[in-house]
């Protein structure tokens, strides 16, 4: 199953995706996917709620963000070899965590607007998990999996400059407004297959940056969300952000990065694509 939401900014839609052009409304039933609708299993309902309903086509209507915006966004660094490799930094013996702040999610194909002041705003295609059940201290692996309700893609959008020249936490160059596009579907486990064998890239301006595959991260999602359990609690609907493989700006000789006027466009293996203007702030 997939979901989105459709709809202008704040009144998005809860809607099931019949094939790639068409969807079935379940605002009548549900009121958003966010973490109370996660927190009541109602997600297993959803087929049975959609049985016998027509399809509408989604023609011009902007998509959001799959999810409501979450409890957290959770971020892990340097999960793939080669990535880590090519921003100078040693492969990680343990999962790098970061936060990134929960209103940096916006629709998949929304502007990305270059803050005031940046100079070093880059991109990442990651595959994104989106917690089912609350989740702590899990007993393994298998637990893990049954605490996930599905699979997103996502751009976490970054500041070089403010994440890595400013010194401390990384969440500075991650948080700024429209850093996380977010979509355009949440698919269901059942229908991504296999999650470690997704192929993903990212173009700009039509010219391949990124190409990857989940098949190289270092930390699976079933051990990130086993893992991160053993600190915290996870919430229904939160989103973790699973790094990044190679093709970062950062990692371009010489390093180069997004100006107003461009067009990312980034995709992930069965879990859809998103096409992103980059507008440069002006206030
Ligand atoms: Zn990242």
């Amino acid at each position: 199953m997939r979901l989105l939401r459709l709809g202008p900014v704040g009144h998005e839609k809860p809607a099931v995706l019949v094939d790639d052009t068409s969807y079935i409304d379940v605002s009548d039933v549900v009121t958003d996917f966010d973490e109370a609708f996660f927190a009541s299993g109602r997600i297993a309902e959803l087929p049975a709620l959609i049985a016998g309903r027509a399809a509408q086509p989604i023609g011009a209507q902007r998509i959001g963000s799959p999810i409501a915006r979450p409890h957290q966004i959770l971020c892990i660094g340097l999960n793939y070899s080669d990535h880590a490799a090519e921003s100078g930094m040693a492969v990680p013996t343990e999962p790098i965590l970061f936060t990134k702040s929960p209103n940096t999610i916006q629709g998949p194909d929304d502007d990305v607007v270059v803050p005031v002041g940046s100079e070093k705003t880059d991109w990442e295609v990651e595959l994104g998990i989106v917690i089912g059940s609350r989740a702590y201290r899990l007993a393994d692996e298998a637990a893990a999996e049954k605490a996930i309700a599905g699979y997103t893609v996502v751009n976490d959008v970054s500041e070089r400059a403010w994440q890595l020249e400013r010194g401390g936490q990384w969440s500075k160059g991650k948080s700024a407004p429209t850093f996380n596009p977010c979509g355009p579907w949440l698919v269901t486990p059942d229908e991504v297959g296999d999650v470690n064998a997704l192929s993903m890239y990212l173009d700009v301006d039509g010219a391949r940056r990124q190409t990857g595959s989940t098949a190289t991260m270092i930390f699976g999602p079933a051990f990130l969300v086993h893992y991160l359990s053993q600190f915290m609690q996870l919430e229904p609907g939160d989103l973790i952000n699973t790094g990044t493989p190679p093709g970062v700006g950062l990692g371009m000789t010489p390093p180069t990065y997004l100006r107003g006027g461009e067009t990312i466009e980034l995709g992930i293996e069965r879990l859809g694509v998103q096409r992103q203007r980059v507008v440069a702030a002006t206030a």
